[in-house]
C-alpha cells in the first residue's frame, strides 16, 4: 500500500506511527519478550510469543473488513469485493490453522490498537499467560452489496473467523467516516498517547 507523504517522512524520521510499532512499543514496555514476524507454522504473524505459542494479528480496518470502518469502495468495486473475501478466508484459514496446531491466536483491529492500546496489550499478555483469548474481534464485514445507490443504502454480511456457520446482515447507509493514522506522529520514545482522528471521508474527494 502506498504510503501518504508524511507517512514516508515519519518513516524516514524513525517515527513510526503504525500500529505494529506501537503495539511492540508496548508489549516491550509490559516486559514481554516477542518478535515480529517470527515464523510460525502458518506464516509469519505481526507479533509471536514462540514460547507460549501466540500468535497476534493486528488487521487493518479497512483490508480485513472492520464492522466500524470498513468503506465500500465505489471504484473497481469487483476488484475490492473479491479483495475482501481473499483475505477474510484467508484470515480465517490462518486462525484455524494455527489454533488447531496448539496456538493462541489474537487479532486486533488496527483502530483498537489507536484507541484501546492497553486493552489489547492485555489480550496478548492473558493469552501469553496461557489465559483464554477474548475475541474482541469476532464479526467482520465479508461482502456488501449495494441496495439503493441514490441514498447510499447498502447490505453489509458479515462473518466471524472461528465459525462459518454465523452470518448477519446489517442494512445501513455507506460509511463515510474512515479511520485515519494519527498524525503528527508522537517524538521518538515518548509515551505521549497518539491524538486519534476520525474524519469525514469521501473516496471521490
Ligand atoms: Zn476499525
Amino acid at each position: 500500500m502506498a504510503l501518504s507523504r508524511s507517512e514516508q517522512m515519519s518513516r524516514i524520521h524513525g517515527e513510526d506511527t503504525s500500529p505494529e510499532r506501537l503495539l511492540c512499543v508496548a508489549l516491550s514496555q509490559r516486559g514481554l519478550a516477542f518478535d515480529a514476524h517470527a515464523r510460525t507454522p502458518v506464516g509469519r504473524p505481526d507479533v509471536v510469543i514462540s514460547g507460549a505459542q501466540v500468535a497476534v494479528f493486528i488487521d487493518g480496518c479497512f483490508w480485513h473488513g472492520c464492522p466500524e470502518h470498513y468503506v465500500r469502495p465505489r471504484t473497481r468495486t469487483d476488484f475490492w469485493s473479491s479483495k475482501l473475501v481473499e483475505n477474510t478466508t484467508r484470515d480465517r484459514r490462518q486462525t484455524a490453522a494455527l489454533e488447531l496446531q496448539g496456538w493462541r491466536v489474537v487479532r486486533a483491529w488496527e483502530h483498537e490498537v489507536f484507541v484501546a492500546l492497553d486493552d489489547v496489550v492485555s489480550r496478548v499478555v492473558m493469552a501469553a499467560q496461557g489465559g483464554p483469548v477474548a475475541h474482541e474481534d469476532a464479526w467482520r464485514v465479508f461482502r456488501v452489496d449495494v441496495l439503493d445507490a441514490d441514498t447510499d443504502l447498502e447490505r453489509r454480511h458479515l462473518v466471524t473467523l472461528r465459525d462459518p456457520q454465523r452470518e448477519t446482515v446489517v442494512d445501513a447507509k455507506r460509511t463515510t467516516t474512515k479511520w485515519k493514522v494519527p498524525s503528527p506522529a508522537a517524538p521518538p520514545g515518548s509515551r505521549r498517547r497518539p491524538v486519534v482522528r476520525l474524519s469525514p471521508h469521501n473516496s471521490e474527494e
